[in-house]
C-alpha cells in the first residue's frame, strides 16, 4: 500500500476547480442580502420600533420590551422569508473562536402542527450550556450559570439556514465571559474621553468612534496533505518539515499572479462574505509561498470584529468546498514568514472628522496633535499591557523567535511627522503672544497629505500610515477584540489625564492654545522613547531597545504579567473596563491554554516521532543493511557499500538522539504537570518542554533529508507550500 502522503499527492494531482457563482453580476446587488442591516428594519418594523432600534444602537439606549417583542418578530419574518429555520445567539467566548447554539423557530401546537415562533425573550436572552467555556474560576466559585445578552449595535445575519443574533456573553454575577463586554465598554470610554477633548476644537461634536480595519493573512493548503499531517490538524501547524529548496527567497509569490484554484477559492468566500457584510475589498499574494491577504474596508470597530471573527470561521467553510484548508495559525511553517492580523485603527467623528488625519488649518493640526501625541503617549504608557492583549503560545513562534519580528513594541511615524514632532519638543512656546498668529508659528506644518510610500516601515509594531495607526504584531488567529479593548482602554485613559493637565493650565489663566500646546509638547518628550524609525527586525535595535529601556518579553507566560500589574490595575479600575476578578480571570484562561497548548504540541510530536517518523526511518536503514549485506554476499570489499553504511549510521545516530530526547522531553512534561501555581506551570512548559522541540526537530528534518523519498510519510513542504 502506498503511504499516506503518497495518496494525499495522487488525489491533489486529481483536483479540479470548482465552478465559481455570483448571485447576480454586480456585487452592490448582494451586497448584505443576509444581514438584518438597516434597510430592512425600516421595511419589516413599525416607525417606533425602527426609532427605537436606531437608538439603542447609536445611544446605547435600552430596548423596551414589547419592543424587543416586535424586533424579534420582524427578524423571524425576515428570515423565513430567506429560508432560516433556525436561530442562534452568537458570541465570542474566551476559547478565541465563537460560538453558537442552534434553537428552531418551530414549535408544535395542542392541535397536533407547528408554527414558527421566536419572541422578545428569545432574542434578548439565552441560557447556554456554557459551563465548558473558560472562565477562570468565576462561575465555578460563584454561580455555574452564564447567558447571552443581544447586542443591538451589531446586526443580526444569516449563515445557512440560521439566524445568528449577535450577543455578550456574561456571568449570572454580571461579569463579562466574553471577547465583547469589555471591548464594548472600551469603546464607550473612548468615545467620552475623546469627546472631552473634542470640545477644546469643536463644541458640536458628540461622538467619536473608533474605526477598525483587519487586514488578514492566512494560508493555504490542500485537505489531502493536510490531513496527511498530524501536526497540522492537530496544532495548526507543522512540527517537522525541513526547508524546501525553493520557498520564499526570489520573493515572487507577493508578485506573482494568484493561482487559478486559490481565485476560484477567493471569489466565493468574498460573495459569502459580502452578503454578510463583510466588506471585503482587497486581496493578494503574501511575501511566502501559498500565503495571501484580504481586508475590508474600515468600519466601526465593534462591527469589524464581529465580521473578522466571521470571515475566520466563513473561510474556513468555504476553503472545504475547495479542498483547501485555511492556516491562520501564526507560524504554520518555521523558516518561512508567518501570519498577522493589521489591526488599522482610527478615531472619526460623529461629524466625519477623522482625529488622526492631520488637517488643513494649523487650529486643526493642533486637534490632529493632541489625538496623535496621546496615542503615542498611551502606547509609550502601556506597552507591555498592549504587549500582554496579543501574546499566545502561537504568536510567540511570531515575536521574538528566529526569523520574526521582535517583541519590543515600539511606533513608526514616518520622517515627516517625526520631524514635526522634533520641532515642537525644541520650540520655545512664548505665554505672553498676544497675537494668535504668532502663536501659531510655534506649530510647525504639516502637509495635508503625507507621502508615506517613501518611508513606510514593513518592520515596526506600529506603524502610523497617513491617517490611522496600524497595530501589526496581533496574530492571524486572534480575536482582535483583546487588543482593541487595550488601545481605546489606553487611549481612553490618556486623553483623560490630558484633559486633566490642560485643564490645570487653563485654570492658572493660561491661554487655551498655549495649554494645548505646552501639554503636548511635554508629551512628546516624555514618549519620545517608543519611536524607532529605524529596521524593527535588527539585532542593533533589539540592543538599543534595552538601551532605551522598552521591554523585549519574549514569552507568553511573562507578557500576560502585564494584565496583572499595579498599574495595570489602576488603569482598570480608573477607567471601569474590566473588574479586578474578570481580569484574574482572564489571566488565568490565558495560562491555562498556553500550557495546554503546548502539552499538546509536545504529546503530538511524541507520538508522530515515535509512531511514525522513527519507523520510516528503520525501514530505510532496514533495506540499506540488506543491500549491504548482499554486497557482502558477493563477494565486494567494504570500499563499495561505504556510502551506506555512512547513512546506516547517521540515521542510528538521528533515531537515538530523537528517541532518548523524547523521553526527557515526557519527564519534563511529568514533572511541570505536578506544578500546581498556573504561571509557574505555563513557564515551566515553555521553558523545559518546549526547549525540546527544536533540537528534535532538527535531527527529523536530518532523517528527512537522508531517508528515501518513497517511503517518507510526511508531505514535505514543498508540497505543502506550492500549491497545485
Ligand atoms: P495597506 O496598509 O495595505 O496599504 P490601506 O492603507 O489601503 O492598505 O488599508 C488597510 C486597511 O486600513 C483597510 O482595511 C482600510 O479600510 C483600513 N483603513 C483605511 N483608513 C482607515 C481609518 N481611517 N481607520 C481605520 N482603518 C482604516
Ligand atoms: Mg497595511
Amino acid at each position: 500500500m502506498p503511504n499516506i502522503r503518497f495518496q494525499a499527492l495522487q488525489t491533489v494531482l486529481t483536483r479540479t476547480i470548482p465552478e465559481v457563482k455570483m448571485p447576480a453580476l454586480k456585487i452592490s446587488d448582494f451586497y448584505n442580502s443576509h444581514v438584518f442591516d438597516k434597510k430592512k428594519m425600516k421595511e419589516y418594523l413599525s416607525k417606533e420600533g425602527y426609532q427605537g432600534i436606531i437608538n439603542a444602537i447609536e445611544k446605547s439606549e435600552p430596548i423596551p420590551r414589547d419592543m424587543a417583542e416586535q424586533v424579534a418578530s420582524a427578524m423571524k419574518s425576515w428570515a423565513m422569508s430567506k429560508g432560516a429555520t433556525h436561530y442562534t445567539h452568537w458570541f465570542q467566548p474566551l476559547t478565541g473562536t465563537t460560538a453558537e447554539k442552534h434553537d428552531a423557530f418551530f414549535e408544535p401546537t395542542l392541535e397536533g402542527g407547528a408554527i414558527e415562533v421566536f419572541s422578545g425573550d428569545a432574542l434578548s436572552q439565552q441560557e447556554p450550556d456554557a459551563s465548558s467555556f473558560p472562565s477562570g474560576g468565576i462561575r465555578n466559585t460563584f454561580e455555574a450559570r452564564g447567558y447571552t445578552a443581544w447586542d443591538p449595535s451589531s446586526p443580526a445575519f444569516i449563515m445557512g439556514r440560521t439566524l445568528c443574533i449577535p450577543t455578550v456573553f456574561v456571568s449570572y454575577t454580571g461579569e463579562a465571559l466574553d471577547y465583547k463586554v469589555p471591548l464594548l465598554k472600551a469603546i464607550n470610554a473612548l468615545d467620552k474621553a475623546a469627546v472631552d477633548v473634542c470640545h477644546y476644537f469643536d463644541k458640536s461634536i458628540e461622538k467619536v468612534n473608533s474605526s477598525l480595519g483587519i487586514e488578514q493573512e492566512y494560508f493555504l493548503v490542500d485537505i489531502a496533505l493536510f490531513n496527511a499531517r498530524p501536526d497540522l490538524y492537530l496544532t495548526g501547524r507543522t512540527l517537522f518539515g525541513h526547508l524546501s529548496a525553493k520557498n520564499q527567497q526570489l520573493e515572487d509569490h507577493y508578485f506573482g499572479s494568484i493561482p487559478e484554484r486559490v481565485y476560484a477559492f477567493m471569489q466565493d468566500m468574498e460573495t459569502e462574505a459580502l452578503q454578510l457584510g463583510i466588506p471585503l475589498k482587497t486581496r493578494h499574494n503574501e511575501v511566502a509561498p501559498s500565503q495571501f491577504e484580504c481586508a475590508p474596508i474600515y468600519e466601526e470597530l465593534n462591527l469589524a470584529i464581529d465580521h473578522n471573527q466571521l470571515l475566520m470561521d466563513l473561510m474556513d467553510r468555504v476553503a472545504k468546498r475547495h479542498n483547501f484548508k485555511v492556516l491562520l495559525h501564526e507560524k504554520p511553517y518555521a523558516g518561512v514568514n508567518g501570519s498577522g492580523k493589521h489591526n488599522n485603527w482610527s478615531m472619526i467623528t460623529n461629524t466625519g472628522k477623522n482625529l488622526l488625519s492631520p488637517g488643513k488649518t494649523p487650529k486643526n493640526n493642533l486637534m490632529f496633535l493632541a489625538f496623535f501625541v496621546n496615542t503615542i503617549k498611551a502606547v509609550h504608557e502601556h506597552a507591555d499591557l498592549l504587549r500582554a492583549s496579543i501574546a499566545s503560545v502561537n504568536n510567540d513562534h511570531r515575536l521574538g523567535a528566529n526569523e520574526a519580528p521582535p517583541a519590543i513594541l515600539s511606533i513608526f511615524l514616518g520622517s515627516q511627522l517625526s520631524e514635526v514632532l522634533d520641532e515642537i519638543e525644541t520650540s520655545r512656546i512664548s505665554k505672553k503672544i498676544k497675537d494668535d498668529a504668532l502663536l501659531w508659528q510655534g506649530i510647525p506644518k504639516i502637509p495635508q497629505i503625507l507621502k508615506d510610500n517613501t518611508d513606510r516601515n514593513r518592520t515596526s509594531p506600529f506603524a502610523f500610515t497617513g491617517n490611522k495607526f496600524e497595530f501589526r504584531a496581533v496574530g492571524s488567529s486572534a480575536n482582535s477584540a483583546s487588543p482593541m479593548t487595550i488601545l481605546n482602554l489606553i487611549v481612553a485613559d490618556q486623553l483623560k489625564k490630558f484633559k486633566y493637565d490642560v485643564d490645570k493650565l487653563l485654570k492658572k489663566g493660561e491661554k487655551k492654545d498655549v495649554a494645548l500646546l505646552m501639554v503636548i509638547k511635554r508629551y512628546i518628550k516624555e514618549s519620545k522613547n517608543i519611536r524607532f524609525e529605524g529596521n524593527g527586525y535588527s539585532e542593533s535595535w533589539e540592543k538599543e531597545a534595552t538601551d532605551r529601556g522598552l521591554s523585549n518579553i519574549k514569552t507568553t507566560p511573562k507578557a500576560l504579567d502585564a494584565f496583572i500589574s499595579e498599574k495595570s490595575d489602576i488603569l482598570f479600575s480608573e477607567t471601569d473596563v474590566f473588574t479586578k476578578r474578570e481580569v484574574h480571570a482572564r489571566h488565568e484562561i490565558l495560562l491555562d491554554s498556553f500550557y495546554k497548548k503546548l502539552q499538546i504540541e509536545a504529546r503530538v510530536m511524541g507520538e508522530i516521532v515515535t509512531n511514525v517518523i522513527i519507523p520510516a526511518a528503520i525501514e530505510y536503514q532496514t533495506k540499506l543493511v540488506d543491500n549491504v549485506r548482499g554486497l557482502k554476499e558477493i563477494g565486494l570489499n567494504e570500499s563499495t557499500y561505504k556510502a551506506q553504511i555512512d547513512i546506516i549510521t547517521r540515521i542510528a545516530e538521528h533515531i537515538n538522539f530523537i528517541k532518548s530526547n523524547v523521553e526527557q522531553m515526557v519527564d519534563e512534561r511529568k514533572k511541570a504537570n505536578a506544578i500546581e501555581d498556573l504561571r509557574e506551570k505555563a513557564i515551566s512548559y515553555d521553558e523545559n518542554v518546549k526547549s525540546f522541540f527544536q533540537p528534535i526537530r532538527y535531527h527529523v528534518d536530518k532523517l528527512e533529508q537522508l531517508v528515501d523519498d518513497s517511503l517518507w510519510p510526511l508531505p514535505k513542504f514543498r508540497e505543502l507550500l506550492f500549491i497545485k
